[in-house]
């Protein structure tokens, strides 16, 4: 089979048009059909990329038009020609986030999914697509940072020609074009790239390069111990860096970007800023996606279909789990300390025991619905829906904690990694494509580790009661505290939009704001007659206790309301997880738990019953003692061994 030709051209960066060519040299007899897919996979929701395509035509190899016409939405059909097909068209590309296109005279990204078409027939053909530089002398200094394989003749960062083995490869390798810093690193001899677009002052790259080959090399060494194989030749971390910006997409042997410039590391500072944390637990995730989802996957997505949604419930296991390691591999590769990342997971069970939907909708579930829920979230989310993210975090920490309690560390969730690794991970761009079905993970689980994790399926995955945590945690010497900030004020049982109004953004189930009547979008006046606004609300709330009626005057749309509210107790905003017989996590001891609200009552009465039992369990002891300060005096051995094998490398 000829390979299918594309070229793409940053044609006009004022008006933000690519133009794509692509060429088929046997098409359809009958007249070929072309598709642009519908979603990116990593982002499940329906984006309908066809959209931006503004112009389309067609023409035979004598460069005379061919018909073409559309099919549905995203497909369309040439008349039958003799020799080759060419199709050129332009694409509208105005979107700085990771999952689309954008171009403009300072920066050049795309996605395949969002550019090239595919030839319906032709998927398994080789790719070539010729890159090619804007005019003029603004652009000199452009290049090109890809994980996409240049084709011969074509230098590293070049313009020129690269290729992909199918369709399906061409478009897993986004493509940044634009002046970027660049460095190269190697994690177990293998080569990565550091690129980073978009203007940061004092950019300390010798430090990030230093932090990512930890990381990058924890997570090798995770899924092969022994060879310390990487999955990859070489690999591209590509960032667009921005003043307001958080996200990542992951590719099988890159990843997609975007995080405020002020994350990144300063030179000359040495310390790790929340900002600088959270930029590395993104890398770290969209790294371990390398193996999980994009090697490791259900079978769904074997191979992906991208002219629809594709249906799996096992998103908590590879979203979940990603969002598990991501921060656990940090504290592992020493990149922060226990006490950071003991204080990362207490506010994700804040967040998760914050909204009554998981209550209502387990993760198995939210995998499932993530194209209509999760990716369209409205103002009752967090009263209908649970996040396969965090909520798929703790299960896995539950996971861990139990195959560790149960095995006394001798198996852990590396294990169920490994497993899936070798089973279906390894092989599957070597022949062998193939996806776990979701009837199969939970023998996979037990023949992993041995353990009995029956109740975590049943309750933490297909169902919606809260997992165990407090009593999991309490062989590490952990106790879970929940805190409900340092001015826990009473609550409205709201969250506010922000800003200069007082409007509220959600309003939760069962809460103080729901019972007065209120609904998201209200916008509040006054508390008992006293003007409110988004600036004073809290010092207003302060004056009062929980359970103090309120009168409240708020508009919905135009129309003026009073409404009697009584307010609720401080909301619990996350947990503490304090080391027991020791000083807290945060340095001091620590203080009366706060009361919790109604929804974190298992979690409470759960820490009270962990508490007592905690001097008796723990496993094997004789493990190293992990981060620099939690080990508290006093406390046991056991403890601190038990917690040293799990945080430990
Ligand atoms: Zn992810």
């Amino acid at each position: 089979m000829k390979p299918i030709r594309y070229t793409i051209v940053p044609k006009q960066p004022a008006a933000h048009l690519f133009e794509v060519s692509v060429t088929v040299a046997a098409p359809h007899p009958d007249g070929q059909r072309f598709m642009l897919p519908v979603w990116i996979p990593g982002s499940y929701m329906v984006r309908e990329f066809e959209r931006n395509i503004v112009t389309l035509r067609a023409f035979n190899d004598a460069g005379r038009k061919v018909r073409i016409d559309k099919t549905d939405k995203h497909t369309w059909q040439a008349a039958p020609v003799k020799g080759a097909l060419t199709l050129r068209y332009e694409v509208y590309a105005w979107d700085m986030s990771v999952r689309a296109a954008h171009l403009d005279d300072t920066i050049g990204f795309f996605n395949g999914t969002s550019v090239f078409l595919a030839a319906l027939g032709h998927e398994a053909a080789q790719c070539v697509v010729d890159i090619r530089k804007p005019d003029g002398s603004a652009y000199r200094d452009w290049r090109v940072a890809t994980a996409l394989p240049e084709a011969r003749g074509t230098k590293r960062y070049g313009f020129g020609e690269y290729q992909a083995q199918n369709y399906d490869e061409l478009v897993d390798h986004p493509v940044t074009l634009g002046e970027f810093e660049l460095a190269t690193f190697k994690a177990h001899g293998v080569p990565h790239d550091i690129v980073i677009a978009g203007r940061v002052i004092g950019l300390d790259m010798p430090r990030l390069a230093a932090d990512l080959k930890r990381i990058c090399e924890a997570q090798i060494a995770l899924f092969e111990p022994r060879s310390k194989k990487a999955p990859v030749d070489r690999y591209v971390f590509m960032t667009q860096a921005v003043s307001d910006g958080y996200g990542g997409l992951e590719h099988r042997a890159s990843t997609a970007l975007i995080c405020n410039r002020t994350d990144l590391p300063v030179t000359g500072r040495e310390e790790m800023t929340d900002g600088y944390r959270t930029y590395l637990g993104l890398c770290s995730h969209e790294y371990f996606h390398t193996w999980n989802v994009k090697r490791i996957k259900p079978a769904a997505f074997a191979p992906y279909d991208l002219t629809r949604e594709n249906y799996t419930t096992l998103l908590w296991l590879f979203e979940g789990f990603t969002s598990y390691y991501d921060d656990l591999i940090l504290v592992r590769s020493g990149v922060i300390g226990e006490d950071d990342y003991l204080t990362m997971v207490g506010k994700t069970i804040g967040s998760v025991l914050r909204g009554s939907g998981r209550l209502k909708q387990s993760v198995a579930e939210s995998s499932y619905d993530t194209w209509v829920k999760y990716y369209r979230q409205d103002e009752n989310a967090s009263n209908a829906i649970v996040s396969y993210y965090t909520k798929g975090s703790l299960v896995a920490l539950a996971f861990d904690l139990t195959i560790r309690a149960q095995t006394g560390h001798r198996r852990s969730l590396d294990d169920v990694m490994r497993l899936l690794w070798q089973r279906y991970g390894r092989d599957f761009y070597r022949g062998k494509p193939v996806g776990i079905e979701e009837g199969d993970v939970e023998a996979l689980f037990a023949e992993a580790t041995g353990a009995d994790l029956a109740d975590i399926f049943a309750n933490g995955v297909h169902g919606t009661r809260d997992l165990p945590l407090a009593e999991l945690l309490a062989p590490a010497g952990i106790e879970l505290v929940p805190d409900a900030g340092k001015n826990g004020k009473p609550s409205l049982g709201a969250r506010m939009r922000g800003g200069a109004e007082c409007a509220l953004a959600a309003v939760f189930d069962g809460g103080a704001a729901q019972k007065a009547g209120l609904s998201a979008g209200d916008v509040l006046v006054a508390l008992d007659g006293l003007r409110v606004t988004g600036a004073n609300l809290d010092a207003l709330l302060g004056r009062y206790v929980p359970g103090a009626k309120v009168e409240v005057h708020a508009f919905r749309r135009d129309e003026l309301r009073v409404a009697q509210l009584k307010l609720d107790e401080p909301e619990v905003l996350r947990y503490k997880l304090t080391v027991q017989g020791g000083e807290a996590q945060d340095g001091k001891s620590a203080g009366k738990p706060g009361k919790a609200g109604k929804a974190d009552k298992s979690v409470k009465s759960a820490a009270k019953s962990a508490g007592k039992s905690a001097g008796k369990s723990g496993g094997k002891s004789g493990g190293k003692s992990g981060g620099k300060s939690a080990g508290g005096r006093g406390e046991s051995a056991a403890a601190r061994g038990w917690r040293g094998r799990w945080l430990g490398n």
